[in-house]
């Protein structure tokens, strides 16, 4: 017999890297006409780098005690900057004090009783609300220094007090701004970033890529909220992510799209077709495989 269209196209997916789990998935696919994009992990390589580590001088922490505190913390997360601290920490031969009760919030952060401290590791926005102290306000600033050069800047607490900041910095996809053009031109309508990340270092990298809308500083329900508002306004829209942050936003859209050497198990299991092979210009590519494939069906 010869292959129905649809399986066809999904073997044609799966040679160019992109793992489609079912028919109705491929065919669904060429019906988008919007699309979401996540930044850390999807726009990005999603191998980042701490740059800076900065402890504030009340803390009486050394840069190192820091950077193993944060590391301890992060150690059981499989955030892409968890694993970037606990990199930096052994690529300075810290050994990690050992961390209990790990507790982690998408979006947020993670705590862990570090020597029978609570330390917390988080964005800075989510950990400083309403705080006026000194320590507080000195590490706002050292964040919104890194934030301005387009880090993602990262809050340690201990028992709750400000000790220090790290600077993160994540290499833009090669195929970033090509892949956002090819998106515009195949549905018509130009591509929205949703991120969980800080709005300075958002927009410095949607300028990069070519995206003018830019909603920063989302919890996994407010890109969904931004999913369905776009749904409300008549669009079938297409999420790419990778984050356990973007799994309710894959599961809300008409189709959800993961990118899989990053990305989290929660993202790859809810979403309906996985990038297998590293590259964003793989999803204009299947978008284009499905429209082909669904011309043919009758
Ligand atoms: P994005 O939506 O761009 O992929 P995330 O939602 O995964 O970003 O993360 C949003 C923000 O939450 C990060 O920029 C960081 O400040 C904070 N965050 C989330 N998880 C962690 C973690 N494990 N360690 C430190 N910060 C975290
Ligand atoms: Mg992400």
């Amino acid at each position: 017999a010869t292959m129905p269209p649809l399986l066809s196209a999904i073997a044609n997916a799966g040679r160019h890297g992109v793992l489609v789990k079912s028919a109705v998935v491929m065919e669904r696919l060429g019906q988008v006409d919007a699309v979401a994009l996540d930044k850390t992990g999807t726009l990005t390589e999603g191998t980042p780098r701490v740059t800076e580590v900065r402890s504030l001088a009340r803390s009486r922490l050394t840069d190192e005690e820091l950077l193993g505190l944060a590391a301890a913390a992060e150690h059981p997360s499989e955030h892409p900057l968890a694993r970037a601290i606990v990199e930096a920490a052994r690529e300075r031969g810290l050994s990690l004090p050992l961390a209990e009760h790990f507790d982690s919030t998408s979006g947020v952060g993670v705590t862990a009783t570090v020597d029978g401290q609570v330390v917390a590791v988080g964005t800075p926005a989510r950990l400083l609300t309403g705080a006026t102290d000194p320590s507080s306000a000195r590490a706002a600033v050292l964040a919104a220094e890194l934030e301005e050069e387009g880090r993602t800047a990262v809050l340690v607490t201990v028992a709750g007090r400000p000790v220090g900041v790290l600077g993160i910095a994540d290499r833009l996809r090669r195929d970033g701004a090509r892949t956002v053009r090819a998106l515009a031109s195949l549905t018509g309508t130009a591509p929205v970033l949703l991120t969980g990340d800080n709005p300075r270092a958002a927009a410095r990298l949607a300028e990069e890529v070519g995206i003018e809308d830019v909603r920063a500083g989302l919890l996994p329900q407010h890109k969904v909220s931004a999913v369905r508002e776009l749904e409300a306004a008549g669009r079938k829209v297409l999420v790419v992510g990778d984050g356990v942050n973007d799994a309710p936003a894959l599961a809300a859209a008409h189709t959800g799209v993961a990118m899989g050497r990053a990305g989290s198990d929660l993202a790859l299991e809810t979403a309906d077709a996985v990038v297998v092979r590293d590259e964003l210009t793989t999803v204009p590519a299947v978008i284009s495989l499905s429209r082909r494939a669904r011309a043919l069906v009758v």
